[in-house]
């Protein structure tokens, strides 16, 4: 039980699927549920076979079962120094009835590994104590010891887990002031377009084109809003400006309906460079601090291969929509999307469903003369904070003013710090000294935000501009006769024509008034301006 709790992902291999691929057990394996409390789900997996008790069914990493058999019996051992067990002492169950259990109640019904795996494994730890089980000569007690430690880290993933869990609960709640946002980008090397059923057997001749890509960014701001931006992937830039333009929508949505926006965002993302975990992104939420847009900003990150969470699950239900249907634009894609996910049951949050081209948010922040570094990419062993938060000097701890050195002991109250810790689950007092990151006197440096420029459109090679004419052709004549297709084509190949929106981002343009933010009096014990209420729940078995 503990394993399907805190291990096992509800996330089998979706890019193993193909288009024919049996759509029934597709959907079978995916429905998404929405929470499912935890003595709900602990009646479900131990109670009996009912339809209604059914638990999704959750995957393991590749991986054997003799390593859950050690890992179960450092389990055993544990419990029997925690005296928990000491009534039942004398019995540790065989391999036999460990085999037994695993094959008719937990395979059967709930749990599995995952055949191969093409999502970011788990390199730095599940994959090392992986190899070291699989090594022979090694003696019982080794392998227990082993296991043990695979166990702590599979524990301590799991807490960082829980931390993200009950954020998104108290931004679910609109209670607390706390807004979370998690966003991914599917990979883009999924959806070519024109799509259309012909080509499920691609014709020779259109063997060596290669069509262009969208990529298509989920963003939920739990309790809030529930969006999807779909963009070319030729003529549009991803990273850290797309991230800065999806978070800008989001508040800027939420403004407009709410005419508020909580205090704190708390946004949780994929652990790569290219995405968040970069100085614009990070000095994108400092700026919001600092404006007083926000009173605080948190930027979060799950272990690596330990990250598949609601967003991806939520990707995963788009598939079927792009699977089945024929598309030749990134408009027939959004109207498709639009359509299907109205359809869905919906947690009463606004969806939204657009086209995305970013401005050019590093130019803008540029204007700032700051550049946060050292801290995103690890070097050799030496690992990375995973927690970042952004407040400002008014709002610090008397612990951390205390530990401000220098002439950063002095400055303005609205000078933004940043504060990191190695992981979400780790303690506030465990983070690092406050550095700042950004001096409130350099704000008049950037200009007003209705002046950033959106990012001019990629302009595509002649000899890719020659391709795709070549492909319009092939498209427009037999058997395709697919003149929409065709224009799509012709319009990438041209580069011009462009229609992309600028937004009106009037929250940002507001300045609102600086009030002192409302700090609980007792923060939680890993974010001490965040409420105590986000504490995790805790629930031991046995
Ligand atoms: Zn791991």
């Amino acid at each position: 039980m503990e394993f399907y709790m805190c291990a096992a992902e509800q996330l089998p291999e979706v890019e193993a699927q193909t288009e024919e691929a049996d759509e029934g057990a597709f959907q079978q394996t995916f429905r998404w549920s929405v929470e499912v409390t935890a003595p709900e789900r602990i009646a479900a997996l131990v109670g009996g076979q009912m339809e209604d008790y059914r638990v999704p069914i959750r995957y393991l990493p590749p991986g054997k079962l003799v390593d859950l058999w050690y890992q179960f019996l450092s389990w055993v051992e544990t419990q029997r120094k925690q005296g928990a067990a000491a009534e039942g002492e004398a019995a540790i169950p065989s391999w036999a009835t460990f085999y037994r259990c695993w094959t008719e109640l937990f395979h059967k019904r709930c749990l599995r590994f995952r055949e191969k795996s093409q999502h970011a494994e788990c390199d730095d730890s599940c994959f090392r104590f992986r190899q070291q089980l699989g090594r022979g000569g090694i003696s019982a007690a080794d392998r227990v010891q082993i296991a043990s430690r695979w166990r702590a880290h599979l524990t301590q993933q799991w807490m960082d887990r829980s931390i993200y869990w009950s954020l998104r609960f108290a931004s679910r709640s609109r209670d607390f002031g706390v807004l979370v946002v998690i966003a991914d980008s599917m990979d883009k090397t999924k959806w070519c377009y024109p799509k259309y059923h012909q080509m499920h057997r691609l014709p020779h001749e259109l063997e060596n084109f290669s069509r262009p890509r969208m990529v298509l960014t989920a963003v939920l701001a739990h309790g809030w809003r529930t969006s999807v931006y779909v963009s070319d992937d030729e003529t549009v830039n991803h990273g850290a400006n797309m991230v800065c333009e999806v978070l800008s929508r989001t508040l800027q949505s939420i403004f407009e309906e709410k005419g508020l926006v909580p205090q704190h965002l708390c946004l949780q993302c994929d652990n790569t460079v290219a995405f968040s975990k970069n100085s614009d992104t990070h000095l994108w939420v400092a700026y919001a601090v600092a404006r007083g847009l926000i009173a605080s900003g948190s930027v979060n990150y799950l272990t690596k291969g330990h990250t598949h969470e609601d967003v991806d699950g939520f990707l995963s239900e788009l598939l079927p929509t792009l699977r089945r249907n024929c598309f030749n634009s990134v408009a027939d894609v959004i109207a498709l999307l639009r359509e299907d996910l109205a359809k869905k049951e919906s947690s009463g949050e606004t969806l939204i469903v657009e086209e995305a081209v970013p401005r050019n948010y590093s130019s803008f922040l540029e204007q700032l003369r700051i550049k946060i570094y050292n801290c995103f990419m690890p070097r050799g062993d030496t690992s990375v904070p995973h927690s970042f938060t952004y407040k400002r000097r008014s709002d610090l701890s008397s612990k951390e003013v205390g530990q401000l050195t220098g002439t950063n002991r002095e400055g303005h109250a609205r000078d933004v710090f940043g504060i990191c810790k190695s992981r979400m689950s780790d303690p506030a007092r465990d983070s690092f000294k406050p550095v700042l990151v950004l001096p409130f006197a350099f704000m008049d440096w950037v200009g007003t935000y209705d002046s950033i420029p959106i990012m001019p459109r990629k302009v595509v090679s002649p000899e890719r501009a020659k391709a795709l004419e070549r492909l319009a052709m092939i498209l427009e004549g037999n058997p395709y006769h697919n003149a929409e297709g065709a224009a799509t084509l012709r319009k990438l190949a041209a580069c011009k024509d462009w229609e992309d929106e600028v937004k009106n981002f009037s929250f940002f343009m507001q300045d609102p008034e600086v009030v002192p933010t409302v700090l609980p009096t007792h923060g939680s014990e890993e974010f001490s301006h965040l409420p105590k209420v986000c504490r995790p729940m805790l629930a031991k078995f046995g």
